[in-house]
């Protein structure tokens, strides 16, 4: 038994023996641990919690044993004053100590000792907290402890059902995904009625079994509902697909590219490089590769990729979903005012169409401290002006003071509309560019990604995206404050197969919080695959 437990032990039977001098006893043990004329005043909460959370953490860390005197640890810890943990949370804080440490031995004999105190019934949220704890060493569970937690999360599920919440879903589906009747999750998702609110961690629970049982259709029937919902793919999401793989010969690697490929999204590096491990492992060759932007062609292999292809019928589809249900039925235009929009929709109806569209506000920002002031609006209005294009400016009031005397000049030659300080710009450039139809082109350095989800469904959002890059414009800076206006990436900036089985992979790199992004979506790096 170690030291600590004695420690409390003694503690106890000296309040049986003597309470008052147990009393006095605790009270200058504590003055140990946080002293009154070193501890500032404000301090001692944050200290006494500390120490209590010690308290339990050693018994936790230390102990060899799951018989523990779960009595004697509550007493002293609570015996600490103005700690965080009181008589409401400590059997949580407990439990959440021996979870973490995954001791899943200790879990169990503190559930025990709880369903003791409380004549079997602890309150809902101590039993979800045992049930991810169980989920969390969901290997090391005997039978017995399997058929307890199935039970535990059908009675759950049966008598909670009409208060049922994405978080108590999410508690059952962990449960019973660590026993053998895992797939009445799905039963139970189904009956939730929380379809729009199911956790990342609900999906995670089914995906991992299903895996893990070789069900491979139903695996990824799931993962493709949850990124829907999420627009994300969990690394262990694939790194159990490449366990499947390693076991069973059927399945090959290539059904993540082919997923990646299927919904045009792109990855963050940590997820390109567990990918690309595990290529390797398997013998297959994976380079990192840069596009050249004028031409597609891969500098690895020298294949060209895939031409970012939008046709006239798949832009009508596009710009009606637009103009109609995304841009006004869902109301992104909720920070500007009716009459500001209905003014805006006028002016379009009127002025449109364009061949270029400018966001002015994201400009200035997407640059700023690039280069100075609002010379890189001026210079580019002058350049579109000089090329004799039509051109939209839409910006805020300020721009006027900021564009100075070059204002006129820009007024006389292009067309200028200012939305309110409160409105957001990027919805008024994408509905002038989709108003003046398929050749008008942007230049923002929005990713527009709000909007690309509000579009619905997948085949939209795929022309969107194309739609996009085909028709933004970029800008490269370069010293001495020469700026160059990119014409837009012709090739399709998502995981693709070439005729001859290579594949490409564009990802995002892994970027310091707030470290400055290049302007403009495509992706930082490629993976050229030889499978
Ligand atoms: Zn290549």
């Amino acid at each position: 038994m170690c030291s600590l437990l004695r420690k409390h032990l003694h503690w106890n039977l000296l309040k049986l023996v003597c309470p008052r001098h147990t009393i006095i006893y605790t009270q200058r043990l504590l003055s140990v641990v946080t002293p009154d004329i070193i501890v500032p005043r404000k301090m001692k909460g944050r200290f006494a919690s500390e120490e209590q959370k010690r308290i339990i953490t050693e018994l936790v860390i230390k102990s060899s044993s799951s018989i523990i005197d779960w009595d004697a640890l509550k007493s002293s810890v609570l015996s600490i004053n103005r700690g965080y943990i009181n008589e409401k949370n400590i059997n949580g804080c407990i439990l959440e100590a021996c979870s973490q440490q995954k001791r899943l031995d200790l879990v169990k004999s503190f559930m025990k000792y709880v369903k003791q105190c409380s004549h079997g019934k602890p309150n809902i949220a101590l039993e979800l907290l045992y049930i991810r704890s169980c989920y969390k060493s969901r290997s090391e569970l005997t039978d017995n402890d399997q058929y307890e937690i199935q039970t535990n999360c059908q009675s759950l599920f049966k008598n909670n059902l009409h208060l049922l919440n994405s978080v108590l879903l999410e508690g059952i589906v962990m449960g019973i995904c660590c026993t053998p009747l895992w797939r009445d999750s799905l039963k139970f998702i189904k009956e939730s009625k929380v379809e729009d609110n199911i956790s990342l961690n609900t999906f995670v629970s089914v995906i991992l079994r299903a895996f893990e049982e070789e069900e491979i259709d139903l695996g990824w029937t799931t993962v493709q509902n949850m990124f829907n919902l999420h627009r994300i793919i969990p690394l262990e999401i694939v790194a159990a697909w490449f366990n499947v793989c390693e076991k069973n010969v059927n399945c090959s690697h290539r059904r993540v590219l082919e997923f990646l490929r299927d919904n045009e999204y792109i990855i963050r590096e940590n997820l390109a490089e567990l990918i690309r491990s595990k290529l390797n492992q398997s013998g297959i060759k994976t380079t990192t590769t840069m596009i050249y932007h004028n031409n597609g062609k891969c500098k690895n292999c020298n294949q060209v990729l895939e031409h970012a292809e939008v046709t006239n019928s798949d832009f009508k589809i596009l710009q009606e979903r637009f103009l109609s249900d995304v841009m006004i039925g869902k109301n992104i235009f909720n920070n500007s005012s009716p009459q500001e929009l209905s003014d805006f929709k006028d002016f379009i109806e009127i002025t449109a169409p364009y061949d270029v569209v400018v966001d002015g506000l994201n400009l200035a920002y997407a640059y700023r401290g690039k280069i100075g002031d609002h010379s890189l609006t001026k210079f580019v209005m002058k350049s579109f002006i000089e090329k004799k294009l039509k051109v939209l400016l839409i910006g805020r009031k300020h721009l006027v003071k900021m564009l100075g005397k070059e204002f006129d000049f820009i007024k006389k030659n292009a067309h200028i509309f200012f939305t309110n300080d409160l409105s957001k710009d990027d919805p008024f450039v994408l509905y002038a560019a989709m108003y003046s139809g398929i050749d008008t082109k942007i230049l923002t350095r929005d990713l527009m990604r709000g909007h690309k989800y509000l579009l619905g469904d997948a085949i939209i959002k795929s022309i969107f995206q194309k739609w996009l890059q085909k028709h933004r414009l970029g800008l490269r800076i370069r010293p001495g404050n020469e700026v160059i206006i990119k014409e837009p990436i012709t090739y399709l900036q998502a995981t693709q197969e070439s005729a001859n089985g290579i594949w490409h992979m564009p990802y995002q790199e892994f970027k310091e919080p707030g470290s400055w992004s290049k302007p403009d979506s495509s992706p930082d790096k490629w993976m050229c695959i030889q499978m």
